[in-house]
């Protein structure tokens, strides 16, 4: 056996939410075995957005023993069981992707089959009416699922992610990072110094004189991509040409009720506006081209449309979407904005780190480096990005709007082939398959092909071996099922102020 040495130290370069999420991870899987070192800067600071999520965050938030109710009092959370998109299909519409199941499986077949046969029929309500998650967040109600729900119960398990507040979110991680046994450096990375003959990155100095040298390498630098761009030269493909989408103007406006459990995205004229409800504000950001829309022009629509007062002066971002051509390379893995960018309309980024962190643990390297770890891990999380792209993109391109030069060149756009693959195969029976590891599945993809228009032709043929009567009698027992259980759901905000309510913030 050719055992070369173990990974003795990581320094992780940057602390916004990758960096310090590395941290905590790292420090409570491999405890004193490895040590951490995060340099951030206080003078550059974090981007300061990213603060809605999906589900998966709870499975990372077991991984470092988190407690849920204390987690979301510290961040000024909210419960998020889904997202609602308006205006996306065309201006009046609205649809909800909700988290979760649509509906119950029979037999072979997931429940839209059944719901494609009742609809044929004019015997179904719309898709949502079929998803507790879809029907309770309209309605604001929320609860986790009671520990003694019957199995077979709607409510036995609900899926939901979260909000929060990201500078709260990184400061709280930072503490439990800290507490673990990582150590954090302030000051500014000035120069990164490589080995002459491999090529690694030996260590970065910084702007104090202060030397930081590590076996591997974290880049958090966000969209700097100091060590994995600068430094390494790794390039960057641009998908601007399927997301136009390049800049992003955020606001936080006080309250004006209780925060809902749910995110709002609301399609504009070239681009969409979010609003994130917290305990204690809202957040609220607006994405656009910069090739259809002026920033000034930008920041008006987002300020016509903000709940309430404004709570500081709006900020431009700018970003390009896109993925870097390696996300490990030599003895630098990038994690987070320095890795990729895809827009957050399904809130996707912090999954993405969380999915590059648990791949990282999986492919962990000893001092050898194998460059089949690096290749395995680079094309995983490329295969990965590029289907959220897709998911992302179907959101612009599967749209009847033709009020607004950038809704023309999203709708008439090309598309990437493997989306078009999936579109079609939807269209003809609204049959969905899985590829391997992606995150969105089947639920996701269907609710915003529906919700955007895209109605299948028919229907899988094994429905037709339930007998008519039966199937719609299925669908429609179903509906009742969920809308009964929906009633049995508290009000969102009464469970946030039993379970997890936060403390007053000062204005
Ligand atoms: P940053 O927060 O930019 O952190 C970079 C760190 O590197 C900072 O600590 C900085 O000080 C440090 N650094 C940089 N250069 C140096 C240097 N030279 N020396 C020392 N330190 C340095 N994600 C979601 O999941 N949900 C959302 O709702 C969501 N909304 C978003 C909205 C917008 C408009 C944008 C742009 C992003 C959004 N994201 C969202 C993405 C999310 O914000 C990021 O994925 C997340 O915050 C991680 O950022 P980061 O840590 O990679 O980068």
């Amino acid at each position: 056996m050719e055992q070369a040495a173990p990974i003795r130290s990581i320094a992780i370069i940057g602390g916004g939410t990758a960096g310090w999420m590395c941290a905590a991870a790292i420090t409570k899987s491999f405890g004193s075995k490895i040590a951490v070192t995060l340099v951030e800067s206080d003078e550059i600071g974090t981007i300061g957005v990213g603060e809605a999520t999906v589900p998966h965050l709870s499975a990372f938030n077991r991984l470092l023993g988190i407690d849920e109710a204390e987690f979301v009092r510290e961040t000024q959370g909210s419960f998020k069981l889904g997202i609602q998109f308006n205006d996306w299909g065309r201006i009046g519409d609205s649809y909800i992707h909700g988290f979760g199941t649509i509906g119950r499986d029979l037999g072979l077949m997931p429940f839209h089959q059944y719901w494609l046969k009742a609809r044929a029929a004019g015997k179904a309500r719309d898709i949502g009416a079929y998803s507790l998650n879809t029907l309770a967040a309209p309605q604001d109600r929320f609860m986790a699922s009671p520990v003694d729900a019957p199995p077979n119960s709607p409510l036995a398990d609900i899926a939901y992610a979260y909000h929060f507040d990201a500078g709260l979110y990184a400061r709280y991680l930072r503490g439990r990072a800290e507490r673990q046994g990582a150590r954090r450096v302030e000051g500014k990375v000035v120069s990164v110094a490589q080995n002459g003959e491999t090529g690694f990155v030996d260590h970065v100095t910084l702007e104090s004189g202060e030397k930081v040298a590590a076996d591997l390498f974290l880049d958090c630098t966000g969209f700097r991509a100091l060590l994995i761009g600068q430094a390494l030269g790794v390039g960057f493909e641009d998908w601007t040409q399927w997301l136009p989408c390049d800049r992003a103007v955020a606001v936080p406006c006080e309250k004006v009720g209780p925060p809902t459990p749910y995110t709002r995205s609301t399609a504009r004229k070239a681009g969409w506006q979010w609003r994130i409800p917290l305990q204690h504000r809202t957040g609220n950001g607006h994405v656009y081209s910069s090739g259809f829309i002026s920033d000034d022009e930008a920041s008006a629509i987002l300020l016509e449309n903000l709940d309430g007062r404004p709570l500081a002066d709006p900020r431009t971002l700018r970003f390009t979407t896109g993925v870097r051509d390696k996300l490990w390379h030599r003895n630098v893995v990038a994690i987070g904005l320095a890795g990729g960018f895809i827009e957050p309309l399904e809130s996707t980024a912090i999954y993405l780190i969380q999915a590059g962190i648990n791949r990282l643990m999986a492919l962990f390297p000893d001092a050898g480096f194998a460059q089949p770890l690096q290749d395995a891990y680079n094309e995983q999380s490329r295969f990965e990005y590029e289907r959220i792209r897709d998911f992302i993109i179907l959101h612009y391109h599967a749209t009847e709007r033709d009020d607004s030069p950038f809704w023309d060149h999203v709708r008439t756009m090309e598309i990437p082939a493997s989306l078009q693959a999936y579109i079609d195969l939807f269209r003809a029976n609204g049959q969905f398959f899985r590829n391997g590891t992606e995150m969105f599945g089947l639920t996701s993809w269907v609710q915003v092909m529906i919700g955007q228009g895209i109605v299948p032709r028919a229907h899988h043929p094994a429905v037709e071996w339930v007998a008519d009567s039966d199937a719609l009698a299925f669908v429609d027992h179903i509906g009742k099922v969920i809308e009964a259980n929906v009633g049995l759901m508290p009000a969102h905000d009464a469970f946030l102020q039993r379970c997890c309510a936060a403390p007053a913030m000062a204005k």
